[in-house]
């Protein structure tokens, strides 16, 4: 148990070989086996004014590698240029507290630099002072300027800190903005695909459209990235929503059905109860398990046990999931209160078109391709709303599904605000 940490080696998975010998240990949460944060000592990054000592995980190395989206060079040695950047980046970032919006600050800086839209909308003399050669010449002392603009709010550039929306509405990004593939925009309320059509095609293009920012849901892409076969996860896919249908193999996905409704469903409801309880989605469910001689089945109702045994009251996995329902609906509820419409699936719940169009050689359910097929979509949201007890033209939460959830005040405020659907 002590050395999965090590099994884990994010370091070197994040940051590449170069990381290896500058890796102290892995950390990570209370009492969790994987410790998917490295801890790093690398006293080059004195040089740039910054600790040696830098841990961080996923995102937190790889945005600052966007930003530095002309590429990075070698500091020490062949093929540490990544590493660096991401180190220095990510120190920075930390310390001034810079909101990435799941890497696309870099996406956002790319687009205005080489579209040319920061030499129109950036006043001559803050152009001029951005030391953009440092990015030409690939250097990760960029990073230290560019973190401190945007943390400080010096000048017009530091609105890249507001995130797409509001950047591309300032700025005027246009449709080669939204509809690039490259950029991979997931919606146009601003936030990027995490997770979507690539992870069981409209699984996890329902899961990116039901949140407000990009999609933090790992229940599903946890089973599809298992390493499990996909015979096994048919199995047990078919163990959780009734059919082997709620999952394809990769690149080689079918037209919707009810079944991946369910599973969009199970994956969403886990996920509000693991930030409830306060468990890393990136670890539980416990849906699978490497282990041969337990059929390769995990512990679904593992939540529950450990919920009953620490508060001494009786809990299942079913109570724990009505729960998490709950908890999902009136996110849903809030969506439609602060939105101030009903109308979810024309104004919430939308996709840019890159994810249509995508492939332009391939159709929809081709294989080899995720590009997914605009009516199915719109079937995949009406499925989908039916399995939440929702309004199945609009997606907002009915005044029976609020009541069956016991939220009657909820029901009460929307039916005020004339935010019920008809
Ligand atoms: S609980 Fe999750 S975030 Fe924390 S160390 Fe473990 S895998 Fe990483």
């Amino acid at each position: 148990m002590n050395r999965v940490g090590y099994r884990t080696m994010k370091a070197t998975f994040d940051l590449g070989p170069s990381a290896e010998k500058y890796t102290v240990r892995m950390g990570g949460c209370q009492s969790c086996p994987i410790r998917c944060m490295s801890q790093l000592k690398i006293p080059k990054l004195q040089d740039y004014g910054l600790s040696p000592y830098v841990a961080n995980s996923c995102m937190g190395y790889f945005s600052p590698q966007r930003v530095m989206f002309k590429g990075a060079k070698d500091i020490e040695e062949p093929g540490d240029g990544k590493m660096f950047a991401a180190a220095i980046g990510a120190s920075l970032a930390d310390d001034y507290g810079v909101w990435c919006n799941y890497g696309l600050i870099g996406t956002d800086l790319k687009h205005g630099y080489e579209s040319g839209i920061f030499k129109r909308v950036l006043p001559k003399e803050e152009y001029d002072s951005i030391p953009w050669h440092l990015l030409e010449e690939q250097d990760p002392a960029f990073l230290v300027d560019f973190y401190r603009r945007i943390a400080y709010k010096e000048g017009e550039l530091s609105h890249l800190g507001e995130g797409a929306a509001w950047v591309a509405k300032r700025w005027d990004f246009g449709d080669d903005y939204w509809n690039n593939p490259k950029y991979g925009l997931w919606s146009r309320l601003g936030f990027p695909k995490h997770h979507s059509n690539e992870t069981n095609a409209q699984v996890g293009s329902l899961i990116s459209c039901m949140f407000n920012r990009d999609a933090q849901s790992h229940t599903l892409v946890n089973l599809v990235g298992s390493g499990l076969p996909i015979e096994i996860q048919k199995e047990v896919v078919a163990e959780i929503v009734g059919s082997p249908d709620g999952i394809d193999a990769p690149l080689n996905y079918k037209p919707m059905n009810q079944y991946k409704a369910k599973l969009a469903k199970w994956a969403i409801i886990k996920n509000c109860l693991h930030d409830s309880l306060t468990l890393c989605n990136w670890m539980w469910p416990m849906t699978v398990s490497p282990h041969k001689s337990r059929n390769y089945r995990g512990d679904l109702a593992l939540e529950s046990k450990f919920m009953t045994v620490v508060t001494g009251e009786t809990y299942t996995e079913e109570s724990l999931d009505l729960a998490a329902e709950r908890v999902f609906t009136l996110h849903r509820a809030l969506t439609v209160k602060n939105m101030n419409t009903v109308d979810m699936r024309n104004q919430h719940d939308i996709m840019t078109d890159w994810i249509f169009d995508k492939d332009s050689d391939l159709k929809a359910f081709e294989p080899g391709t995720d590009k997914m097929d605009r009516e199915d979509m719109q079937l995949a949201l009406t499925l989908f709303y039916k399995e939440m007890g929702w309004d199945e033209k609009t997606g907002a939460p009915t005044k029976e599904t609020l009541e069956r959830l016991g939220m009657h005040d909820v029901a009460a405020e929307l039916k005020r605000l004339n935010l019920l659907p008809v």
